[in-house]
């Protein structure tokens, strides 16, 4: 039997991607919605959260399409009430907020997924596993993007806590953690931000690989960067290029595509939400939670250590 579902936040990722894999996973039941303004037809509909989680006790599992200055509060109320929570990313505004989270599910005995869903683009494992005993040498990330097609309006990515070009680099950032065999920090950042925002519009990288005593592949000392940047019209730019002793490779349209030599090896389509909501099921089947901040840390630390320089102002 389907298992029941309540969605919160109605708005561009939940229309886009959310409900269009609900709807074609048999394994789930789109049993309510949250929000302020938007309803979607034949569901029951909520204004609040605190309504449906008093209401609806059949309903133990909350994804939360929101964008991240509210997401703690929701999530917060969704756990304490007992409910598995499935977070979009980034999972929250700070790292400390995402812990608190983290501890609380475990207290409660819920699962937790804090969702990557780049990380679940088609040639992401393969790209993953071929990396896994090679010597990389260069990673290069050019994540470029049209913000006004993305997030038409919305103010919210250049508040506080709104990230930024981060929203969409920390995408990038997912796919890197994952398919690196090593780790890395961040090392030296650039950032552009409007004269009339508080996030960045564009973001230069470097990151530092250093050479461990047990790195078993050899591959630590690699030249890490990414450029992100929210001013590209036309085509957009979401390639990771990866130069290794066996060759190079390269993962693009945001990790959908995977080029090993040569060789196109795969030529994926859009999977990443119907993966999303597969994991989650997985996770309810076995108890488990699954919150990785790797990718957050990164944004983090550039926000910490970048140099900022102020550049023209952006209106939508
Ligand atoms: P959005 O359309 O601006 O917001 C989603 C919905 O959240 C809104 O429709 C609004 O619904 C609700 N909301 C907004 N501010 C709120 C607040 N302060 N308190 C409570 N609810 C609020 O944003 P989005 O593009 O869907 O992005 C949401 C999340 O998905 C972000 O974390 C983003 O990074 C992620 N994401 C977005 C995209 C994309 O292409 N846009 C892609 C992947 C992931 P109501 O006003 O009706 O309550």
């Amino acid at each position: 039997m389907a298992r029941k579902i309540a969605l919160v936040g109605i708005g561009k990722i939940a229309v886009d991607q959310h409900i269009p894999a609900l709807a074609a996973d048999p394994d789930w039941e789109l049993a309510a919605t949250v929000s302020r303004h938007a309803s979607v037809d034949g569901v029951q509909g909520f204004t609040d959260i605190d309504t449906l989680l008093a209401t609806r006790p059949d309903i133990d599992t909350v994804s939360l399409a929101i964008p991240p200055q509210p997401r703690f509060d929701y999530a917060h109320k969704a756990l304490s009430a007992g409910r598995h929570v499935m977070l979009e990313k980034p999972p929250g505004q700070t790292l400390a907020e995402c812990h608190a989270l983290e501890r609380l599910a475990q207290a409660q005995g819920v699962t937790l997924f804090a969702t990557w869903h780049s990380r679940y683009a088609d040639g992401v494992a393969g790209a993953k596993a071929w990396l896994a005993d090679r010597r990389i040498t260069r990673v290069a990330i050019t994540w470029k993007e049209d913000v006004r097609r993305w997030h038409p309006g919305q103010d919210w990515v250049w508040a506080p806590g709104g990230l930024g070009v981060f929203d969409p680099g920390i995408n990038a950032l997912s796919i890197l953690t994952e398919i690196l065999p090593f780790d890395v920090h961040l090392a030296a950042a650039t950032l552009d931000v409007p004269a009339n925002r508080q996030t960045p519009i564009a973001a230069d990288l470097t990151f530092a690989a250093p050479a461990m005593p047990d790195a078993a592949n050899g591959a630590n000392g690699a030249d890490v960067t990414a450029v992100f940047d929210w001013r590209q019209e036309g085509p957009q730019t979401w390639d990771i290029d990866v130069d290794t002793d066996a060759g190079p490779l390269r993962l693009s349209s945001g990790g959908a595509r995977l080029r090993i030599g040569g060789d196109l090896v795969v030529d994926g389509s859009d999977h990443e939400y119907p993966n999303l909501y597969a994991r989650m099921t997985d996770l309810l089947a076995r108890g488990a939670c699954d919150v990785d901040l790797a990718p957050m840390v990164h944004v983090c630390d550039a926000l910490a250590l970048g140099h900022r320089r102020s550049v023209d102002a952006f209106e939508f």
